[in-house]
């Protein structure tokens, strides 16, 4: 029997190729799952018209949902499900976003590329990737730090420059930054916090969960206007983790 010798630089190039090879057929499956949830999205957006107005979502919206990996965001284990339209937990009893809710609350927010968005409540640090892929620059926030560190390094790993992330309690915004195109706050509130409202540029709009924290919230869209007065519009009956901190 003849015996092959593979020098190690040989045995080396081959494993390249074959792992290059493994990860290219892993991106088009999630690709694939990508597209099918996106699809769950249209139908969920279609079933909530009677609650949201919406028929269907905006081109923008869609391609953005489309393009962020989810499943970076979510725990190797929940890797299979993270093209579900379902949200996931993540570390710390906190979750990821069911995907209708994010491409709604995204489309809630009608970002513009010029705009600067707060996000209070990072969380996994998907949604603020979403809105990366739509605006000028987003600034996070969220209160738990492994939670803000795990975030930031994900979003600086699947090159979102425009995201910065800090670890605190988002109900006082992030004042040196303001004032704000849109706030979005991932976490329900029981009420509307007054330090997001007063970080809103005229014309800007807050798109945040209101209501008791053991029950169903409003996903209200908040404007204020040139004048500063304040009109609120409820959206759709959500249930969200709290917004926690001290107050
Ligand atoms: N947007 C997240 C994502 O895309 O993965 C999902 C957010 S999760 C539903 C809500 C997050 O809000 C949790 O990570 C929680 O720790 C955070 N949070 C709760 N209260 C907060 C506060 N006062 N300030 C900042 N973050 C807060």
């Amino acid at each position: 029997m003849q015996r092959i010798y593979l020098s190690p630089a040989v045995l080396a190039c081959i494993l390249l190729v074959l792992t290059a090879l493994a990860a290219g057929a892993e991106n088009d499956d999630m690709a694939e799952q990508r597209q099918a949830m996106l699809e769950a999205v249209r139908e969920s957006v279609r079933q909530s018209e009677d609650y949201t107005g919406y028929s269907e979502l905006s081109d923008n919206v869609m391609l953005a949902m489309g393009t962020v990996p989810r499943h970076e965001f979510v725990a190797p284990v929940h890797r299979d499900l993270a093209y579900r339209n379902t949200p996931l937990p993540i570390e710390s009893g906190q979750t990821i976003s069911q995907p209708l809710i994010v491409a709604l609350m995204t489309e809630l927010l009608q970002p513009q590329p010029g705009d600067v968005i707060l996000e209070v409540g990072t969380g996994s640090g998907y949604q603020a990737a979403v809105l990366a892929e739509l605006v000028k620059h987003v600034y996070s926030i969220e209160i738990i730090e492994e939670l803000a560190t795990s975030a930031a390094q994900t979003l600086q790993r699947l090159n979102y420059d425009n995201v910065t992330v800090r670890a605190g309690d988002g109900y006082a915004g992030w004042p040196e930054h303001a004032p704000f195109d849109g706030i979005i706050v991932t976490a329900a509130a029981e009420h509307l916090p007054l330090p997001l409202l007063q970080q809103l540029k005229p014309g800007g709009k807050l798109v945040i969960p209101v209501g008791e924290h053991d029950g169903y919230q409003e996903l209200m869209l908040v404007e204020v206007d040139e004048n500063g007065d304040v009109s609120r519009e409820s959206v759709l009956p959500v249930r969200f983790v709290p917004l926690t901190g001290d107050r």
